[in-house]
């Protein structure tokens, strides 16, 4: 733990910690000692791993990224943060990420952008680009962090570490700022897939009491299957994912990935997600609905931010929000609640659900003729800080990839593929059928 707080201090200007505090750290660090000493033999006993700054904590102050909940601190752990303190994790502190987890470059942080460890003048990704760049720099062995769109595999792809999501309701929402409800889940991130399923292992599994979409389905050991051998297995590859928006870079790095896969013994079946490209225009419908929804709650009265001024509650409300939101948080409130409004929810919000209906249809009948999914994460590699300038389309436009998976709830995952543009790292993106995981972390391990 001492060793990680050392290299925090020493790398500040990667911006990928929002909060530390040594004295708890160190002192979990000592009930860890005592635990092994004792004969403990939980997983994670020691292992120093920090959490993006969405779940809620008791012990370090949580702020989503939100100028809203500065100084806020919760008075209870999200049941992710409990499991890993259960399996004897160390935490070393709060990673920074996008306001709310809303942005794909981690320029949306109230608290400052992060840099990518290998290029410090490009984006780690987002939105858990904190938690990407914590691990590629080594300043923690393992870290969380969360998807709604994309957020842990396309700043994995960026910053060259591994990451996983899990299919939706696998792990507890409970205590996680939401976002997006119907598309949030939480997943590890660290250097292996060996190491993301000891993680994943233990953050998984039914909390009815507190989640009511988490699955009534009991944790697994993910590790169960690694080192299983690839022979036969059928890999998926969506002709959608290779077309013209994908930079030359990444697709030669994506298809040599391929390539060592038939080494490794695996056949490669051509595939179609014909809705790939609407899955961009469905989830920018129902992310900022859902977010406009769970977002009311910062109204200055329950908790956080509340303005210094104000002549009536209406007024309380909106300075507190004019002043407590980030303009990309404002923009989804405003896109949410117009398609959730009357005369335009039929067009908008109901359509949107129904093609995401038939984005999963289309990834069922896929799934009959492949045992998992393999494309790019991203069309290109981290781009420069500032690059997408104030084109938030431009942000929207680069989780196609990420995004199909996302609304039909399927677990996913990004594992380092060699190098592009500026030698930046590629990551190749897995997409397993539901509860697909063990199999997915056993392709990723094989791989690596
Ligand atoms: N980039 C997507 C968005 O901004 C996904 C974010 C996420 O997965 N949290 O909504």
């Amino acid at each position: 733990a001492q060793h990680f707080l050392d290299r925090i201090t020493r790398h500040q200007d990667l911006g990928a910690f929002l909060a530390t505090d040594p004295e708890v750290s160190l002192a979990q660090a000592a009930e860890a000692d005592r635990r092994i000493a004792a004969g403990d033999t939980a997983p994670l006993l020691g292992v120093p791993i920090a959490h993006k700054d969405i779940f809620v904590t008791r012990d370090f102050p949580t702020t989503a990224g939100s100028r809203m909940l500065a100084g806020y601190r919760s008075p209870f752990d999200a049941t992710v943060v409990t499991r890993l303190a259960e399996a004897g994790a160390v935490t070393l502190g709060k990673l920074n990420c996008d306001e709310f987890a809303m942005g794909s470059a981690n320029e949306n942080s109230a608290f400052g952008p992060v840099r990518n460890p290998w290029d410090t003048g490009r984006i780690p990704g987002g939105s858990s680009g904190g938690s990407a760049a914590a691990v590629a720099a080594g300043l923690a062995a393992a870290v969380t962090g969360t998807d709604t769109g994309g957020s842990i595999r396309q700043p994995a792809s960026f910053c060259g570490i591994t990451g996983i999501k899990p299919t939706y309701g696998r792990a507890s929402r409970y205590g996680m700022v939401a976002f997006a409800s119907s598309l949030d889940q939480a997943g590890p991130m660290a250097r292996s897939a060996q190491d993301c399923a000891v993680l994943l292992s233990a953050l998984c599994g039914p909390d009815p009491d507190r989640d009511s979409t988490s699955l009534d389905v009991p944790a697994e050991d993910f590790g169960r299957a690694l080192g299983d051998s690839l022979e036969g297995l059928r890999i998926g590859v969506p002709r959608e994912f290779f077309g013209e928006g994908l930079a030359v870079d990444v697709r030669a790095a994506i298809d040599a990935a391929l390539a060592e896969y038939q080494r490794l013994g695996a056949r490669l079946v051509d595939i179609s997600l014909p809705r790939t490209e609407l899955s961009i225009p469905v989830y920018y419908i129902i992310a900022p609905a859902e977010a406009s929804s769970n977002l009311s709650r910062f109204d200055g009265v329950k908790f956080g931010h509340r303005a210094k001024e104000y002549t009536d509650l209406l007024d309380m409300y909106k300075k507190t929000r004019a002043e407590g939101f980030g303009d990309e948080v404002k923009r989804r409130i405003m896109i949410g609640t117009y398609v959730l409004s009357h005369g335009y929810y039929d067009a908008y919000y109901l359509q949107a659900q129904k093609i995401r209906r038939m984005i999963a249809d289309d990834f069922r009948a896929a799934f009959t003729n492949c045992d998992l999914i393999a494309g790019p994460v991203a069309p290109t590699v981290a781009w420069k800080l500032g690059e997408h300038g104030n084109d938030p389309l431009a942000d929207y436009l680069a989780d196609i990839f990420t995004l199909p998976g996302s609304l039909a709830g399927l677990p996913g995952m990004s594992i380092p593929c060699g190098f592009g543009e500026g030698g930046m790292p590629v990551g190749l993106q897995l997409i397993g059928n539901y509860f697909g995981e063990a199999k997915l972390l056993n392709a990723a391990h094989r791989f690596q």
